[in-house]
């Protein structure tokens, strides 16, 4: 049986959701982007971030970055 229609799963990790720092609690909303520290543009999904980008706050790595619920 073949699936001829695309399926369609549910994005687990939206571009536009927000992240919140597990150290510090910065969060990072892609609508602000970070202007001040990493000069990143608003309307940068948490997944554009450069690879070496970090915490503004406390310099901790991407992966210490948790999604926050939709509200
Ligand atoms: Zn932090």
């Amino acid at each position: 049986m073949q699936m001829t229609e695309r399926h369609i799963q549910h994005p687990p990790l939206a571009a536009d959701a927000r992240r919140e720092c597990k150290i510090c609690w910065q969060v990072y909303d892609p609508a602000v982007g970070d202007p001040l520290v990493w000069q990143i543009p608003p309307g940068t999904p948490f997944a554009d971030l450069p690879v070496h980008w970090t915490c503004p706050n406390c310099s901790a790595t991407k992966d210490q970055f948790l999604v926050l619920p939709d509200e």
